[in-house]
Formats: C-alpha cells, structure tokens, sequence
C-alpha cells in the first residue's frame, strides 16, 4: 500500500497514464524518475537505472545535456514564442527546416513543423488529401500503411498504426486507410520461403491491394525504415526495392516515418539511407530534439510542395497548423541537438559500436526463452517463446515480456515490453561496457522467469 502523502500516491490519484492498467497502477504505484544524466536516470528512492531505452526511443545525446538546457534558456530569455501562421517565422525555425532540408538523404523542397510524431503523420495525411485536390484527383486519397507498424495516436495517425490495441475500443482505423503485411521474415515467412522470396511476396501482396482497391485511388504508402513500437521488425534487406518498385509503377508516394529511425538510430543518418529509400516525405521527430522539448517535422519534396504552392490561391490555403508549430525554443534545442550530434560523431559512433551491440543481444538467442533476437545499428529486439519450434509465447499474449520487463528493470535496466519482445533502443552516447550490463541484466532477468515458468 502506498503512503497517501508519497509522490506515488499522489500521482496515482491525478494522473492517468498511457498503457497502463488503471486499476493494478492504483495498488502498485508508478516509478517516479526524478533526474538524468547521461545513460542513467535516476527515481525518487534513489535507485539508478540505465535507459536502454532512451526513454521511449528518444534521448539521443544522452539525458542531463547541459548545451540543451542552456540553448533553451538562451531562446527563452530572447524570444520566448512566436508563431509561424500567415507569413510570420522566427531564425530558429528558418535555421532548423535549412538545416533539416540540408541534411535529407534525398532532396526536398521544404519542412513543415508539428510538436509530435503523430501530428507529423497527421499533418501528411491532410498534406496528401489536399495535394490530391489540387492535382484535379480527388479520388485519389487512400494510403496503405502497414500491420503492426506505428505511426501515431490521433484518429488519422492511429488509423496508420496497424496495431488492434490503437484501433479496438476507439472504432478505427478511420475509412481509407488499409494496412498491408508486416515484413516480419521470422514470423510471416512460410515454410522454405528464402527471405527474398518473402520481400517479393510482401510487394505482391502491395501490388494486390492497389490493384482490388484501384490504383487510381491511392495516394500514398507510410513506412517506418525499421518498424519500432511494432516490436523492432527489420525487413528483409532488398525489401524496401522492391515496394519501391511497385510504388513508382502506379505512381504512389512514399512517406518515411522516421521518427525512430532518424538521427543515427539505424547507423547512419537516416534509416532511408541504410536501406536505400527516395521517400517523397519523411516524418521526424524523437531524436530532432533529443525530445529535451517536443517538435516534429514534416520535409516534402516537390512532388508533394509544387502542386499544393500552385493551387493555394484557387482552393484555398493549406488550412492546417498548431500555435506551438516550430516553437522557437524547441527549435532552437532541436539546432543544438543536431550540433551535438555531429560534433561528438555519434552517427559514426552508432555505426561502429553497432557490430558489439548486435552480438551481444545475439548472444542471447541460445537462452531458452529466446526466439529470435534482431536488430540494426543501435535497435534491437528478443522475442520471447516458450516453444522455439513452434514460436509459440506463454498465455495470456505479452504476459512473459511483461514479467521480463519487470524483473529486468529490478536489475537496473529499463526496456520496453513490446507484446512478447523486450525492445533495445540506448542513446547513441552508449559504450561497450553500457551494453555488456543490459545484455547481463537482461540475461539474468530471463533466467529469474525461467525459474517461475
Ligand atoms: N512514428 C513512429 C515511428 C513512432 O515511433 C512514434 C512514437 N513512438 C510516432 C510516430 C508518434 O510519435 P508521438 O508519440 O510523438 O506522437
């Protein structure tokens, strides 16, 4: 029971929190983190953690960077808001789409602010509708996303997500929205299917969707370059050529939610570059800021910008926006962030500790509650079984995760329970010796629930 003056109790009494069940929170209490710094975050008993997690998939630079807090403070003392509504901008927001255009894989035209991953993809679900009317095609409006990837929580970005959990319950996904196979080799692949085979077979089943639906009805297809909070799935390497394929052949666009991915995550700069996408949109967000301050971005092409800047005029602006859009002070951490990056390397850092991180998590896949272990760069993630053979998890579906998560987190590292997978994601600040106690915590916390099952 918990003492009703302790910040816990407190917290259980006004604060409802996301995915969480309300009623075993009231008896159990949340973590209360109190501070950060570098990989470590600390809570309110004192007890220290490493974040291999980067809190939710974010703190790039490591947390307690005193740069970010000192740009913040900076802008704030110098311009603490301004919007970007009806011809009005502020330098940081003009230095960071610059330099956001300037560091695209492909080229783009513009950036177009939001303040989370969600409004991003929102954002381009309307940026999508409204460039079809002003090309003249307002059939052409449906987008293909993809079964369990993850896109967002608000009606139009979770209708992307291809999660039951972000649909049941709120009568989504919303009319227009379709979700094709997960390119999940381990799970989906059948039985003496290669993994080429299987990426072709993933773009077949695309091509079948567009033809049923009519290509001239569609207007776009979202993908994460890895797919993250669907349990870290790593397509077959030669997957995305081959979507690409059958995008350019019915003359779809390609958005590239690389609000994970972005920033080094997959060891280079972007998860298009590792595995060669020309996206017409890219969605970031997470790792712009280090999420010291939330800002998400859109980056366009001229595909997407040329026919919305023709039509404005004739059907009207591009009647969309939020007041905090690019708020200056986000934008100005983002800049430093972005700095910091570069400057300490971490993209090549990520690259080259990439090799020892994927083997240490490999080297968990002979534990006997491990199915299959994969990864790029600095992701990864263990699926958890009960039966190899037969892939099969204990019931009720992410009881075992949960459990791991649990006991894993007792040891002093934080993961993410993903259904059954325990998913990897550390600041890219990460070193060996960080990763040799995840992996041995994680271990332990496996064989501590192999002990109960
Ligand atoms: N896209 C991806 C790939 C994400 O991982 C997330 C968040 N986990 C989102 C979009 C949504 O971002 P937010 O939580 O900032 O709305």
């Amino acid at each position: 029971t918990l003492n009703p003056n302790s910040i816990e109790a407190r917290d259980v009494a006004y604060h409802l929190h996301s995915y969480t069940n309300a009623r075993r929170h009231e008896e159990t209490g949340p973590i209360v983190i109190e501070s950060g710094e570098g990989m470590y975050v600390t809570d309110t008993d004192g007890n220290r953690y490493i974040e291999a997690m980067a809190g939710l998939w974010s703190v790039a630079v490591g947390f307690g960077e005193k740069r970010l807090a000192d740009a913040a403070s900076r802008q704030m003392q110098k311009l603490n808001f301004y919007h970007t509504f009806t011809q009005k901008s502020h330098t940081p927001a003009i230095e960071l789409a610059e330099k956001l255009v300037a560091m695209a894989p492909v080229k783009m035209s513009k950036a177009y602010f939001t303040n989370s991953g969600s409004e991003a993809n929102d954002t381009m679900i309307k940026l999508v509708r409204y460039r079809s009317n002003a090309l003249g095609q307002p059939e052409k409006k449906k987008i293909i996303s993809r079964i369990k990837g993850y896109h967002g929580v608000t009606l139009a970005s979770a209708s992307l997500t291809g999660l039951p959990n972000n649909h049941r319950s709120f009568d989504l996904p919303m009319e227009g929205i379709l979700h094709t196979t997960c390119p999940h080799y381990w799970r989906e692949g059948h039985e003496g299917e290669s993994e080429e085979e299987f990426a072709s077979r993933c773009a077949a089943d695309l091509e079948a969707m567009i033809q049923a639906e009519g290509p001239e009805t569609i207007a776009a297809f979202i993908g994460e370059p890895v797919m993250g909070a669907g349990g870290v799935i790593v397509p077959p390497k030669i997957y995305w050529a081959k979507i690409q394929a059958v995008l350019k052949k019915y003359d779809i666009l390609l958005v590239a939610d690389e609000v994970i991915c972005g920033f080094g995550r997959t060891g280079q700069m972007f998860g298009c570059q590792t595995y060669g996408i020309e996206p017409d949109i890219m969605t970031v967000s997470k790792a712009l800021s280090s999420s010291y301050l939330p800002i998400s971005a859109l980056l366009i092409n001229d595909r997407v910008y040329q026919p919305v800047a023709d039509q404005s005029s004739e059907i009207g602006t591009f009647g969309h926006g939020y007041t905090a859009s690019g708020h200056p002070v986000a934008a100005a951490v983002a800049l430093e962030n972005l700095a910091i990056i570069e400057e300490r390397r971490l993209v090549e850092h990520a690259a080259e500790l990439a090799p020892y991180f994927q083997d240490a998590l490999g080297s968990l896949a002979d534990h006997p509650l491990v199915g299959e272990v994969r990864g790029v760069g600095l992701i990864g993630a263990i699926e958890l079984v009960t039966d190899k053979k037969a892939k099969v998890a204990m019931q009720p579906a992410g009881a075992m995760a949960a459990k791991a998560f649990g006991l894993i987190q007792a040891n002093g590292v934080i993961t993410r329970a993903i259904g059954d997978c325990l998913a990897f994601c550390p600041p890219l600040i990460v070193e060996k010796e960080h990763v040799d106690t995840i992996v041995d915590a994680t271990r332990k916390g496996l064989d501590e629930l192999l002990t109960t099952i």
